[in-house]
């Protein structure tokens, strides 16, 4: 009895073998329970700052995962963003002067600078500068004497003519505006059949006069005549039989003999609601048609090849030549109006001719888009004072010396 009455101020640490019993198992028990402590404490602090870091690595990981999932969910119309920004690139590529063409360039702009009057004291090419945006210059494409122009060489005919047109025309997916000479194929079948051809293509067609005839030999009274007698042949070339807008082309450009018949004509045009389609761009391709035809009845291939290259080559020096002299009178890049013709020589050369508009950096427009410039105003409104406006035109009334550069290759001494 005495042994349990014991304090716990007369244990002896030293002599832990004479406690009673009961003190024995509870020193045990309470050592026992301070090492299991001491244990879970240090196991489970590891655990706890694993458990800490894991929770960190799991919200760093799901907000991962949500940004990689919105950019998986976009990547398909990502990827034909790129697709097509690459495409993009690639044809303003193609539009910019490959460096062969530089040198070519350079002697263009030089000699338009002798003819318009301009010094260079200078000009040296500078080092590339690398530029976001290139812009192209808007060309509107004209079609004159609808239905019938030119020689025909053996086994053409006036609708494969068109057909070839408007096909390369569509391919190139270029607007045109068509002129007709309605007194040109009349009762001719081919020539109704080519009239079908470009009416069906939906492109518009203008008034170019019922015979045309030179304005320069015609009175007001008769000028009108040649106006309005043509107006059903234009009606009947237009999709749907009505033209969707009234522009009027002068046969051989003229525009009236002395500055009173050319103001009476303009006051007819007016007086019927017609615009005047200018002349910007025309590099004489009416004057292919006649050895074309010539070269292909005798089978001379090789005289078809130099009008082609004689061809390409004016088309090239006509719209450079143009072109920076429109810069030089105006400025800035005013839209340009190129002449051709329903010609069987336009036909074969239209592919090649439209790819090389587009490498030079053109794009095509509609007549009336071009037109809307500020340069072609008494163009499109003929109440204004004559005459339509040109480049020879504008240089002339600024004192300048009219381009004349003789022309490097004359198709006529082709097949002669
Ligand atoms: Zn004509």
């Amino acid at each position: 009895m005495s042994k349990k009455k014991m304090s716990l101020r007369e244990l002896d640490l030293n002599n832990t073998g004479s406690w009673p019993r009961e003190y024995k198992i509870g020193a045990c028990i309470l050592i026992g329970l301070l090492i299991f402590f001491l244990l879970w404490y240090v196991i489970t602090r590891e655990k706890g700052d694993e458990l800490t870091n894991l929770e960190s690595q799991e919200s760093t990981l799901r907000s991962e995962f949500e940004t990689k999932q919105g950019k998986a969910a976009n990547l398909e119309p990502l990827k034909q963003q790129l697709a097509q920004m690459e495409q993009q690139l690639q044809q303003m590529l193609r539009q910019l002067p490959s460096k062969t063409e530089m040198p070519d360039l350079i002697v263009d702009i030089s000699q338009t600078a002798i003819a318009t009057g301009i010094q260079n004291d200078l000009f040296k090419p500078g080092e590339e500068v690398p530029r976001e945006f290139y812009a192209e210059q808007p060309i509107a494409l004209t079609f004159d004497d609808i239905p019938v122009h030119g020689d025909l060489p053996p086994g053409v005919t006036r609708e494969r003519v068109m057909r070839d047109i408007v096909a390369a025309l569509a391919a190139a997916r270029a607007p045109a505006q068509g002129f007709v000479t309605g007194a040109f194929g009349q009762g001719d079948p081919d020539a109704a059949a080519a009239t079908a051809v470009w009416r069906r293509s939906g492109l518009p067609a203008g008034n170019h006069g019922r015979n045309h005839l030179n304005l320069d030999t015609l009175d007001q009274a008769g000028f009108a005549e040649q106006l309005t007698g043509n107006e059903a042949a234009v009606a009947a070339t237009n999709a749907g039989g009505r033209a969707p807008a009234r522009w009027f082309r002068y046969p051989f450009l003229a525009e009236g003999g002395t500055p009173a018949r050319r103001d009476a004509a303009r006051a007819v045009l007016a007086a019927h609601g017609y615009r005047i389609a200018a002349v910007t761009l025309n590099f004489g391709d009416w004057t292919y048609a006649a050895p074309y035809a010539r070269c292909m009845a005798r089978h001379d291939m090789a005289g078809v090849a130099t009008l082609e290259r004689g061809w390409l080559a004016a088309v090239r020096a006509d719209a450079v030549t143009a072109r920076a002299r429109m810069r030089a009178l105006t400025g800035r890049d005013v839209p340009l109006v190129l002449l051709m013709h329903v010609g069987a020589f336009d036909a074969r050369m239209l592919p090649r001719t439209l790819a090389l508009y587009r490498e030079l950096g053109f794009r095509f427009v509609p007549l009336g888009a071009a037109q809307a410039d500020p340069f072609y105003a008494s163009a499109n409104d003929p109440r204004l004072p004559g005459p339509t406006p040109s480049l020879e035109r504008l240089a002339a009334a600024k004192g300048l010396a009219p381009a004349a550069p003789p022309p490097a290759f004359d198709p006529q001494t082709v097949c002669a």
